[in-house]
Parts: C-alpha cells; structure tokens; sequence
C-alpha cells in the first residue's frame, strides 16, 4: 500500500462516522479525482465503504471504515499459536527435529483438540 493509501485510510479509520469525499481530500491536500483512485483502492480491498448521498445539489461520498484494526489482526495470529495456554513448542526450537516422534508437538496438539 502507498504511503498516500495509508494516510488515507488512516483518516477514515479516526472518522467514527465516515469522513466526506471532499474533506479526505482537503486533508490530504490532494485533488478529488486523486482521492477517488485511492478510495477505489481501498474499496477493492475491502478495508472502506462509501455512502453515496447529495449535499448542497451536489453528489458525494462518505467513506468509513471496515478492516480490521492491526490489534485485531495481531490477535488473530497470536491465537492460532496457543492451544489452550500452550505457545505452539515449535516456536523457537533449536532441538533436532522430527514432528511425527516430537512429544512438545504432540502433547500440543491433544491440546488443540481439548479446546473445542
Ligand atoms: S516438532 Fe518438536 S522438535 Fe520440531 S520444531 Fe516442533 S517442538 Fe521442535
């Protein structure tokens, strides 16, 4: 994602209720077919959603946000290396490896299974 992309989306991200089209990009001191083009990129990759509505007779957009936060997505990766309140062993391990005969790998994985 370009720096500009990032920006921008940072800026829907902290408008709890959508930010306009035309104040995203008075804010990025860009102009408006520019900002549209980044929108779009945002859209495709489903990190915003725009509102068409018409203010003052003229057509726009409020754009808001719906990615997850990056502390979501940590959070999601984090918990698929624990299985119950086991750290997945393999992380870090300097021992010579053999998955099918590893005792830490499988005592792991009953545990896996004890979680649903
Ligand atoms: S399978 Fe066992 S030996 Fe191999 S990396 Fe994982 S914990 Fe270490």
């Amino acid at each position: 994602m370009e720096e500009i992309e990032e920006r921008a989306l940072e800026l829907v991200r902290r408008s709890k209720d959508g930010i306009l089209l035309s104040r995203l990009w008075g804010e990025l001191g860009i102009n408006s077919r520019r900002c549209t083009r980044i929108v779009r990129t945002l859209l495709d990759a489903g990190l915003v959603e725009r509102e068409s509505l018409v203010m003052d007779r003229v057509r726009t957009y409020r754009i808001r946000f719906v990615g997850e936060s990056k502390s979501e997505i940590n959070v999601s990766k984090y918990e698929l290396l624990v299985a119950g309140d086991v750290f997945d062993p393999c992380v870090g391990c300097t021992d010579e490896c053999k998955p099918t005969r590893c005792a830490q790998l499988n005592k792991w994985i009953r545990g896996l299974g004890a979680e649903s």
